[in-house]
């Protein structure tokens, strides 16, 4: 009897890929699964280029295999692993993020690569079929339909990580069925927002925000890219569009409120009035400990909300002047598939010419609209479709930036 218990127990032990394991959701999935070594063991951790810290990492986790996204930096990875005597597989390059995605005994896979970069090694893992944690938004914004779709055909379980989406998830009837609110008895998704850094920054100064104000989020701790869409509240137009393909929502079902606290992830409200709402102190590890054991519910590491510390507890609506990347989204969104693509690559481009100094703040909407502008409706029918796209919105992006730079160089010159 005990023996069989024992059996049970071990069987129950799930084997997980964390793509992007070096970043803030990689880490903090990291801080979950270590509190349940009877639950969980890692498959692979992955990253970009910090060798240094997926040797930590692996140090702690002890998984199978560790891949480095960069190929250039195999023969020193390999060298590093070797001298700590790991154990694991060390491996390189894009086809071997795909295979630790997708690999036989995987059963959970983390996507928290930031950017387009996640797409083919998030696709790979729902492709197998895999029970899919999804960070990784951007791959959902960049190939919504195809996404879904294959989600369906290979029986993937998606599950969100966002902490709003997870709360929506949390908040739907148990039987809800894609698509359909009014048979749900819903009557509207309330997508909450913070307002990001600049909330109460009067507009004027807008235009001369630093990188570090942007990233210095006041509620959440997250990576640079997704801390600068924070701040323009882009982050929240990607949501939208997340939500949608999630869910199988119109843009009408979806109301997008202010709620600095963050405090509530997100509320669904149903025809009789009623309102749920999730909520829980602003740390991701909470929504990563839910997606992890669901249905069942485990130990996140999480404080307990302390509802006697909550001074305030207020809603409001975006201003579309100080949000202009929110409208470009929710524009783009009804556009159609091209249009959540392109913007998605111009944003990550002009993110990326902001933290680097090049670009103004507010001159990242400039960008994300024009290369929109620019962008003709074209039908994305297949990934590769998808990828052409991404590669010519970067490639006008850039483009646009470097003239933009130009015209900012003038009048410093003059
Ligand atoms: P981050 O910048 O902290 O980490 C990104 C991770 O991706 C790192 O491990 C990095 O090595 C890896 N990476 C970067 N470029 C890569 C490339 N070209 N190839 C392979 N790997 C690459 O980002 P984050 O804040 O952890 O966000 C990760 C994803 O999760 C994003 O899509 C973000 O929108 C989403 N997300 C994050 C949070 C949060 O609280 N941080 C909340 C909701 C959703
Ligand atoms: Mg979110």
């Amino acid at each position: 009897m005990q023996q069989e218990t024992q059996q049970e127990t071990q069987q129950k032990v799930q084997k997980i890929s964390i793509l992007g394991a070096t970043g803030s959701i990689g880490k903090s999935t990291i801080d979950v699964i270590t509190r349940h070594p009877e639950r969980f063991s890692v498959f692979a951790l992955t990253a970009n280029t910090n060798i240094e810290l997926l040797l930590q990492q692996s140090l702690i986790c002890s998984p199978e295999y560790v891949v480095i996204a960069d190929p250039q930096l195999f023969q020193h990875a390999k060298k590093l692993f070797a001298e700590q005597k790991l154990s694991c597989e060390v491996l390189a390059g894009h086809e071997a993020l795909l295979q630790v995605a997708s690999a036989e005994d995987v059963d959970i896979v983390m996507a928290a690569i930031v950017g387009g970069a996640g797409l083919l090694p998030t696709l790979a893992a729902v492709n197998a079929g895999k029970k899919v944690l999804l960070a990784n938004k951007e791959s959902l914004v960049m190939s919504g339909e195809l996404f879904i779709q294959a989600a369906n055909q290979h029986h993937a379980q998606l599950l969100p990580i966002d902490s709003e989406h997870n709360a929506i998830f949390q908040c739907l009837p148990k039987d809800f069925k894609y698509g359909e609110l009014c048979s749900s008895g819903i009557s509207k998704i309330l997508l909450t927002g913070s307002g990001g850094p600049f909330l109460n920054k009067p507009l004027s100064e807008l235009h001369q925000v630093t990188p570090d104000q942007a990233c210095a989020h006041p509620n959440w701790d997250m990576g640079r890219k997704i801390s600068v869409d924070s701040a323009t509240m882009m982050n929240k137009g990607l949501e939208f569009i997340e939500a949608r393909w999630l869910f199988g929502l119109k843009a009408c079902d979806i109301e997008v409120v202010l709620h600095p606290q963050s405090i509530i992830h997100s509320m669904v409200q149903y025809l009789d009035g009623s309102v749920l709402a999730q909520m829980g102190n602003p740390d991701m590890r909470t929504p990563i400990a839910h997606a992890l054991a669901y249905p069942q519910r485990i130990e996140s590491g999480v404080a307990p909300l302390d509802f006697k510390q909550l001074a305030d507890f207020s809603f409001t609506e975006p201003e579309s002047a100080r949000y202009p990347n929110l409208d470009l989204a929710m524009q783009a969104s009804n556009a159609g598939q091209y249009a959540t693509t392109t913007l998605n690559a111009a944003n990550e481009v002009a993110v990326d010419a902001f933290l680097s100094g090049q670009l103004g703040f507010m001159q990242i909407a400039q960008v994300n609209e024009e290369c929109l502008q620019r962008t003709l409706n074209h039908n994305l029918g297949n990934i590769e479709a998808v990828l052409e796209c991404d590669r010519r919105a970067r490639s006008l992006s850039a483009n646009i930036i470097d003239s933009l730079c130009r015209s900012n160089n003038r009048k410093v010159g003059s």
